[in-house]
């Protein structure tokens, strides 16, 4: 007797799960009141989380800390490996560090996920049936911010395409478009030009699809993709780029739905992962409560997706379909047209607020009951490659414009067997038969082939690199030429 209702008093107690800790930053502009407004909805819809609060942003910057995150906060993002960020204002003036991408380099935030939805009738927009999820690499490419001013004339930046960067990010993609139940995944490169870095992420692409057959696949050069997207988004479903071309089209593909302000971004690494709405801390507007808090709470909505509390994360984004739908608006996606009650940050808060539990009627409602909440990708073993030193570039900063009289002069250089193949200049073949029309600066790649594989080693270069110094030319760079697995690893000259 005694046993069962110990046992019935047992049963009876909720056991509650700890919260799930998550570290803040309220930013700056905006920041304080949309972070305020988020933070109330998800925890009336039912967030278990513990926050940690962190000081980011503008005073931290002009603090004299140029990279605007106390080292303190680092700690904090150690610990709970979740980070809901407020947008923050970047002071004028240079010295100062992106935050954003301090943050994703130092916690390896490898994928940046966009969702762009537009929410027709309800906010204006000139294609009433978008839904889009661009999936951004945000580590390498472009952005890796290796720069060198070479010659008088000319600067370098280095886009660094990896294996490994690119099989995460569009493992990351699939692995998203199968957790989410979307049906096909678009890849866009330019490697009609970029043959070897963007030939790379789209031969991994074709690689990694071939292990999803029932996603449909698909390959747009970018420029032409670029254009698709912007005039009919209802044909793409999950766009996967490298980072420069993802940094432009999410904005694009965000704009377009309607408004940028509605817009909440993932950027997710194996350990960590950060969550923000796209706009920034629109300082003009800020301690009027006007803001509209949408794009910092459906990044926020994201992050109860990653942390597993996907019923709160349902309940909070079906909540708010149906106060857009319902015509609650802030001012910045007012209309008269369509808007009914024209409200604040604090009365938009509220308003989503009343309507937890329900769900809209025309718009379409999220469930993400069936959705994996933590994507993890593994990459594939590759054996290593077997690399052949056939050559080499030499990079010289040679003011004289005549591609002629230095292919002469480096002609009579002789060491080993190893001969002037081409020179280039900024990527078009200039020597031998070059075309006088060509403009050429003073920045000249001069590629030297080994005629046979005996002589070429890399002492043969460095004797190389003597003589052409010798005879009186400036080597700004030089990069060795390899065959790989048979095959050049270096473009040809354009033109040659
Ligand atoms: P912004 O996104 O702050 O503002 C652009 C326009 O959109 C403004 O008219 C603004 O009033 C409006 N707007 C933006 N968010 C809104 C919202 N939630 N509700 C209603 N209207 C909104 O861009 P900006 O003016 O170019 O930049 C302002 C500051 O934000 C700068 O210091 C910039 O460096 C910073 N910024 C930060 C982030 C970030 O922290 N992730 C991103 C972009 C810009």
């Amino acid at each position: 007797m005694l046993a069962d209702a110990f046992t019935r008093e047992v049963s009876k107690k909720v056991i509650t799960p700890k919260p799930h800790p998550i570290t803040v930053a309220y930013g700056d502009g905006i920041g304080p009141e949309i972070m305020k407004a988020t933070l109330k909805i998800i925890k009336a819809a039912g967030a278990n989380i513990q926050e940690e609060i962190i000081e980011i942003g503008e005073k931290v910057y002009l603090s004299g800390n140029t990279a605007g995150i106390e080292s303190s906060a680092w700690e904090s993002l150690r610990r709970t490996k979740v980070f809901l960020k407020a947008p923050i204002t970047t002071p004028q003036g240079g010295g100062f560090k992106s935050l954003n991408v301090t943050t994703r380099k130092i916690l390896g935030l490898y994928a940046n996920i966009r969702p762009c939805i537009s929410y027709h009738p309800y906010v204006k927009t000139k294609h009433p049936v978008m839904d889009v999820v661009i999936i951004r690499e945000n580590e390498e490419d472009l952005y890796a911010g290796v720069e060198h001013q070479q010659t008088d004339e000319v600067i370098q930046c280095l886009k660094l395409i990896s294996k490994p960067g690119s099989e995460k990010i569009i493992r990351y993609a699939f692995e998203y478009a199968k957790a989410y139940g979307r049906k096909k995944v678009t890849c866009f490169t330019k490697d009609n030009i970029m043959k070897m870095t963007d030939g790379l992420f789209h031969k991994i692409f074709d690689e990694v699809g071939a292990e999803y057959p029932e996603i449909e696949k698909e390959h747009w050069i970018v420029d032409i993709g670029a254009a698709k997207l912007a005039d009919t988004p209802e044909a793409f479903d999950v766009i996967v780029m490298p980072n420069l071309y993802g940094d432009i089209l999410s904005d694009v593909a965000a704009q377009i739905t309607g408004s940028v302000g509605l817009a909440g971004s993932a950027n997710i690494g194996d350990g960590f992962a950060m969550f923000e709405a796209i706009h920034g801390s629109a300082p003009r507007i800020a301690d009027m409560n006007k803001a509209n808090p949408s794009g910092l709470l459906l990044a926020a909505v994201q992050m109860l997706v990653h942390i597993n509390q996907k019923d709160v994360a349902e309940k909070v984004q079906n909540a708010w379909l149906k106060t857009i739908e319902d015509g609650v608006h802030t001012y910045d996606i007012f209309k008269e047209d369509v808007s009914k009650q024209r409200v604040g940050t604090d009365a938009f808060a509220d308003a989503v607020i009343e309507r937890l539990g329900q769900k809209p009627a025309t718009l379409k409602p999220v469930n993400y009951a069936d959705s994996s909440a933590t994507i993890k990708v593994q990459l594939k073993e590759r054996k290593p490659v077997t690399r052949q030193l056939v050559g080499i570039d030499v990079f010289l900063n040679y003011n004289n414009r005549n591609a002629n009289e230095l292919g002469a002069e480096l002609e009579k250089i002789q060491v080993g067997n190893i001969k002037l193949n081409m020179i280039s200049n900024r990527g078009a073949k200039v020597y031998p038969n070059g075309f006088p029309e060509t403009f050429c600066t003073d920045h000249w790649r001069c590629r030297f082939v080994c005629a046979e594989m005996r002589d070429c080693t890399y002492q043969t270069m460095l004797h190389l690199q003597q003589q052409i110094t010798q005879a009186g030319f400036e080597i700004i760079k030089t990069e060795n030429l390899y065959l790989i697995d048979g095959i050049p690893g270096y473009s040809a000259g354009q033109g040659q």
